[in-house]
């Protein structure tokens, strides 16, 4: 209980010291043609801390960023946390009216603006009763904070000026408590409002060495940014990559062609994406194809990926690596790992357990299914149906200003996720829904996620998503929702519904089927409570 002299708080802010002084003149970042070494990110992180201190920015402060997957907000990530202060990115595809939200209800001291955001940002600001320190970032157009005035962000300091004027040597301590906050989230509202998740410094240190293990990340790596940053703190990356002492390559929009072309310029190794994001990679037309001929790593999580996913990308060079977490986990919790016995799996079989959410990661201390009553584990049968819990430092320290939905969701100390899965003998664990989209069908349990599995292996499909329909008779019953691949014809109904009897019990066969595309959540979900609602009106 006495705490030893060689005690030093644990923080991501740590990695880059260490990195700048290990490797100073390797490449840490590629933006187009811009190269900054590991030494110059270190000097600008510091640089912006110091101006931002200059101008009244400290400990506990929150600072908002809204930005794309851009140098500057690799830099915030830093920067920030140095001061002691709290980085609030914020999601850049929401409304004006949910972004104020966000400012009001962080707290927001200060806010960064990529240019090409200026006009929503400035919307947003409108809102608000105090005005902010607004620093303005070049943006795509490459202003440098010059000609914003039309876009109402008029008093905005430009972000280089900030860094012209900063100190490249500002000294900075780190926490004197690990636990100290250092990131504040709000959740996408996949599910009601936004919630703002609280991390701490001891929590991103842990998240993002366990990311670079989990994901195998090296000095030799070169990481892909197509996953948005402001997503769980790009789940880690922007500290596992300096952990591993990688180079990152911005993108600032998602797209194939890009994607694929970065991939060969730059010997990409390394990216990750939601399960959406992967279908846009697989389903690419030819002519924005690129050809690489090395094996290129992908995680993927936020949303269940189909073994059908897994296998295409697999198929097209790509290694998957399948991960699972939520806001309140700040981004992956599991992994799914190879075991010994997969070599004896055929290759469909293979896929299949790829697609399961897999084991707690290294730097967890459990992920485990158990009963949502009584809190006790399921047995590892790999058939009975508990919820997930997941608990360790790396889980969020709570909501910020919700003490109630705090102390439910972390009760006991576990972080309740509210999925429902299985327990493999193996230890990976399944999920077969969210509570709250299982569907009910003549008093049986139809996990959508399973009926969605076997739709996506429809040579058509391309996004399945299966609700519950009242029905008179059964209560609820099955309703899929299908958007087709690009330039393919949807399939008769009766020829899916008879794809579907050859592979599943007769009662998961869905009742309902409707063409069309589905909505997504910012984050690239699909919002089921929307196709909810279509259901029972159709
Ligand atoms: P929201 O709750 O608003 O959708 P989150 O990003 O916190 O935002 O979503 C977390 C949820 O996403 C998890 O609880 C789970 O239901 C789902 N999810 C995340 N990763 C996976 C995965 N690999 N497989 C299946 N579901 C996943």
């Amino acid at each position: 209980d006495r705490t030893p002299a060689n005690y030093v708080p644990l923080t991501p802010v740590s990695l880059l010291a260490r990195g700048a002084a290990a490797h100073g003149a390797k490449v840490a970042v590629i933006d187009g043609d811009r190269r900054i070494t590991y030494a110059e990110l270190y000097g600008r992180c510091r640089r912006l801390a110091s101006g931002l201190a200059a101008r009244g920015i400290g400990r506990l402060d929150t600072v908002a960023i809204l930005a794309a997957n851009i140098p500057e907000m690799i830099e915030a990530h830093y920067a920030v946390p140095m001061l002691g202060a709290v980085l609030n990115p914020l999601n850049t595809r929401l409304d004006a009216a949910t972004i104020a939200f966000s400012l009001r209800h962080g707290g927001a001291r200060a806010l960064l603006v990529d240019a090409d955001y200026a006009a929503l940002a400035a919307r947003a600001l409108a809102e608000l009763d105090a005005p902010l320190l607004v620093i303005a970032i070049g943006g795509s157009a490459g202003l440098d904070g010059a000609g914003l005035d039309g876009d109402g962000l008029d008093g905005a300091v430009p972000y280089e000026a900030l860094l012209e004027g900063g100190d490249p040597d500002h000294p900075w301590t780190g926490p004197a408590d690990e636990w100290q906050s250092l990131c504040l989230l709000y959740t996408s509202g996949t599910t009601g409002d936004p919630k703002g998740a609280v991390y701490s410094h001891r929590g991103a240190y842990l998240q993002a060495l366990g990311n670079a293990v989990t994901f195998g990340l090296g000095a030799d790596s070169v990481y892909l940014w197509t996953l948005p940053m402001f997503h769980c703190s790009g789940w880690s990356y922007p500290w596992a990559c300096v952990a591993a002492g990688a180079t990152q390559v911005c993108l600032r929009k998602v797209e194939p062609a890009a994607i694929f072309r970065l991939i060969a310029a730059h010997g990409v190794t390394h990216l990750c994406g939601a399960p959406i994001v992967l279908s846009l990679i697989a389903h690419a037309p030819a002519h924005e194809r690129t050809a690489f001929a090395h094996t290129v790593r992908c995680a993927t999580g936020g949303a269940a990926p189909s073994s059908t996913i897994i296998r295409t990308m697999e198929e097209m060079g790509f290694r998957v690596t399948h991960l699972y977490g939520a806001t309140e986990s700040y981004g992956p919790a599991t992994a799914c790992l190879a075991q010994p016995d997969w070599t004896d799996l055929t290759a469909d079989e293979r896929y299949l357990r790829m697609a399961r959410q897999g084991v707690a990661l290294a730097t967890l201390d459990a992920a485990i299914v158990a009963d949502p009553e009584t809190a006790e584990p399921v047995p590892r049968d790999g058939s009975t149906v508990g919820e997930i819990f997941l608990r360790g430092n790396t889980i969020m320290k709570g909501y910020l200003g919700n003490p109630e939905a705090t102390a439910r969701t972390l009760a006991g100390g576990w972080y309740r996720t509210g999925d429902l899965g299985v327990w493999h003998p193996d230890g990976a664990v399944e999920i077969k829904d969210r509570a709250k989209d299982i569907i009910i069908s003549g008093g049986e349990n139809i996990s959508s996620l399973e009926v969605e599995e076997v739709l996506m292996r429809h040579p058509a499909v391309m996004l399945a998503a299966v609700v519950a329909r009242p029905d008179a008779t059964w209560g609820e019953t099955p309703c899929a929702f299908l958007e087709v691949k690009p330039g393919t014809e949807p399939p008769e109904e009766a020829e899916l519904v008879a794809f579907c009897r050859e592979r599943m019990a007769r009662f998961k066969v869905p009742k309902t089927v409707v063409f069309g595309p589905l909505p997504k959540t910012s984050t690239g979900k699909i919002q089921k409570f929307v196709l909810r609602d279509q259901a029972r009106a159709l």
